[in-house]
């Protein structure tokens, strides 16, 4: 079906006047894919069809200024785009969550009441925040596929493309090696934080809505990137002057409706389509109930200590974040691969793919999906035991990271002072020690580690749990016998130790038992899991590279793209809805009507603060109304996208801007390892709530001035 569209873009009071070409659409179905910018001219022709006006070459050029250098990749883990000529950013706020949460006090609760400096002078400076544009994406398989010794090819790609410009570069695997990817950066230290709607804006809906379709959350924060006086990246300085981008994205006022088409730009961080049957069902069995396990665990005692205080909710506000983002997913993940039978239909994939190596009469592929069986049988118990190291060392008690951070004055104290590094250490961990103390309460953190020590035992096999957490009778008497020993929980003596740096003070802490933990867990992850678990990923790796091949070979009339990792890639589809259950719709748009209708006073995750429910009330939405005068809070689509798409533009046919990605509805949590084109939404916030919100509701117009801005309106 052709659907015939006129787009006109109109002056209103504050933005310019642009007309553009009638265009044609037709109604293709959205597909499964994340596309790597430099190959998008296997799938310009689809994208057009679906309703882009766009070429490869605006999206992705070597040369020119092009839509991917408005694209950035936030502190390494989200997605960020410029939306002015001035270094403005837009996130998510659950992307510049931990910043906002960093600055807020019971004073000032940014959290809480949002932030909006007002002047350039008030924006707040961040440490150890970067963004990171892409310079160039090469296709390198060839080199490396051809080398002496890859590792130095590798080495020697990166050299060359990177001396002296001010330029980082990596050499990245693609599709389990299948293909190599020289990929050159440039990084930005300097971002400060501009504007942080309130979280009752932010974060609305909090946990209870959090994945989960309609949804009502104003998910975005700005910031602003500074460069020295030539543009280039500078450690902060009061002297840097705003960043200018080589593209900044027009900002549609006039939005976008059901049936437009749209793309997400960014950097999805991983997605595991090629696993087979059995590596699903551990997931399924095993894996996901273990770490949901764990987290519910620390999330009972966080979700506790949260309601006590402010100081306490603004606290354990990121790391509280931090953990239920995946318990909630894993859950949904779950459930969505039983409801689909995703074991089913990896096997049945499996059982037609044994056919068609049989019928092609290759004896290497049929073999692989039984080595990759047998490597994934030998890979799981250590993948278990290495999930379980990252949940207690990255989202388990703080004061293990923290005491491991010492290690270096605790056992190298004299090669330190050699190196001349000695001062510095102690500088930096003075840093590290107030950053940490500020968003800490000792007796959280002993509820923590009591809490996880038992789902701990119960999931993951004895061999790899140290013994002193073996014998532990009781996880109470555990923990504190730990917390009430160790100079870790105190911040007081720490800091006076650190004051009057002492190498003999410092060696005494090797018995401080919460180092003396820490360094038990890492003995066995670095002795008895991490070399096993490198082995058998790296083996099911390769098995894994030959299979993708097969199936390309073996199954021409399908497209199997390279899993995510991490890199830039472009996925497309349209503003649509969804049905996924039995006589039940999902409308794609959601309005301000929504929010007064979750409204609960008092509640954790459905307050709103007075002023904004009398502006919603109000319903002054003026120029950023909808057709039919309501505000669109949210909408959803069928683009392809996982974590790491956190932030990511959403962007019209014509290349502007008209929402945010932040989240997958809860029918979609296990597209990461199984894409269902039927059911799988991505959720975006609309870009007309972000303006009424900055101008109107916060006052912030002079961010939207800052903007360029377009509207398309129907004649
Ligand atoms: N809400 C998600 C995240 O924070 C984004 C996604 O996975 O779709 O990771």
């Amino acid at each position: 079906m052709k659907i015939f569209q006129t787009t006109i873009l109109i002056r209103s009071m504050r933005f310019s006047l642009i007309i553009l070409a009638l265009v044609t659409a037709d109604d293709t179905q959205a597909k499964e894919g994340m596309w790597i910018p430099t190959l998008l001219n296997a799938v310009e022709g689809d994208m057009q069809a679906m309703g882009m006006h766009l070429s490869a070459e605006d999206i992705y050029s070597i040369n020119d200024g092009s839509l991917k250098d408005a694209v950035v990749h936030f502190n390494g883990g989200c997605t960020a785009e410029m939306i002015s000529a001035e270094g403005l950013l837009l996130t998510n706020h659950h992307c510049g969550f931990g910043q906002i949460a960093f600055h807020s006090t019971v004073e000032n609760d940014y959290l809480k009441d949002g932030f909006w400096a007002m002047t350039r002078a008030e924006e707040l400076v961040n440490s150890d925040l970067f963004a990171r544009f892409i310079h160039r994406i090469e296709d390198v398989t060839e080199n490396i596929a051809t080398a002496e010794d890859p590792e130095q090819m590798k080495k020697d790609l990166v050299e060359a493309a990177t001396a002296g410009n001010g330029l980082e570069g990596k050499v990245v695997a693609f599709d389990f090696g299948n293909s190599h990817y020289l990929i050159t950066t440039i990084t930005y230290n300097d971002v400060r934080l501009v504007g942080a709607p309130p979280s009752a804006v932010g974060k609305f809906g909090g946990d209870t809505d959090n994945w989960v379709w309609p949804r009502h959350t104003g998910d975005f924060s700005m910031f602003r990137i500074y460069a020295n006086a030539d543009n280039q990246p500078a450690d902060y300085s009061a002297d840097n002057v705003p960043f200018r981008p080589r593209h900044h994205f027009p900002v549609n006022v006039g939005g976008t409706k059901e049936g437009d088409f749209t793309m997400v730009f960014g950097f999805p961080g991983r997605t595991e389509q090629y696993l087979t049957s059995d590596a699903v069902a551990r997931v399924i069995d095993e894996l996901n109930p273990a770490r949901i396990d764990m987290r519910e665990a620390s999330l009972e005692v966080i979700n506790a200590a949260r309601t006590e205080s402010a100081a306490l909710r603004i606290a354990y506000a990121d790391k509280q974040s931090s953990i239920a983002n995946a318990w909630k997913k894993w859950i949904g993940q779950n459930k969505g691969l039983i409801e689909l039978d995703a074991i089913g239909q990896k096997r049945a994939l499996e059982m037609q793919f044994m056919a068609r190596a049989s019928a092609a009469e290759n004896v290497g592929w049929m073999r692989l999906i039984s080595s990759m069986q047998a490597e994934n049988e030998a890979l799981f118990p250590f993948q278990m035991a290495r999930s379980m190291f990252i949940e207690w060392v990255y989202y388990g008690p703080d004061i293990l990271s923290y005491a491991q951070s010492f290690a270096p004055l605790i056992q190298n104290w004299e090669s330190l002072e050699e190196k001349g590094e000695l001062d510095g250490a102690i500088s930096d961990l003075k840093g590290k020690t107030s950053n940490h103390f500020r968003q800490y309460e000792a007796r959280v953190d002993e509820g923590v580690m009591a809490a996880l020590l038992d789902p701990y035992r119960e999931h993951l096999d004895v061999q790899f749990v140290p013994e002193s957490m073996q014998n532990a009778t009781n996880a109470e008497d555990w923990a504190s016998s730990i917390f009430e020993k160790s100079v870790f929980a105190d911040s007081e003596k720490i800091k006076a130790m650190l004051d009057k740096p002492n190498r003999k003070a410092f060696s005494k802490l090797a018995k401080d038992p919460a180092f003396q933990l820490v360094q038990a867990m890492r003995n066995v992850y670095f002795n008895r899991v991490a070399g096993e678990y490198r082995a058998h990923a790296s083996a099911l790796d390769s098995l894994t590279g030959e299979y993708t091949s097969a199936l390309r070979a073996l199954f021409p009339e399908k497209a199997f793209f390279p899993d995510a990792n991490s890199t830039m890639r472009l996925t497309y589809g349209k503003v649509e809805g969804s049905s996924p259950y039995d006589g039940m719709e999902y409308r794609p748009f959601t309005t301000a009507k929504g929010i007064l209708q979750k409204f609960i006073p008092g509640d954790a995750d459905f307050d709103l603060p007075l002023d904004l429910v009398e502006a919603l009330r109000a319903g002054e939405w003026g120029e950023y109304a909808d057709d039919s005068g309501n505000l669109p809070v949210c909408f959803t689509g069928s683009n392809h996208t996982t974590g790491g798409n956190s932030g990511s533009p959403a962007i019209d046919g014509d290349g502007y801007l008209v929402g945010i990605n932040f989240d997958r509805s809860w029918e979609s949590t296990m597209s990461d390892i199984l894409f269902d084109e039927s059911r799988c939404r991505n959720i975006m916030v609309d870009i007309r709530y972000v303006l009424w919100i900055t101008d109107v509701y916060a006052g912030a117009g002079h961010l939207v001035d800052e903007m360029t801005c377009v509207r398309t309106v129907e004649p």
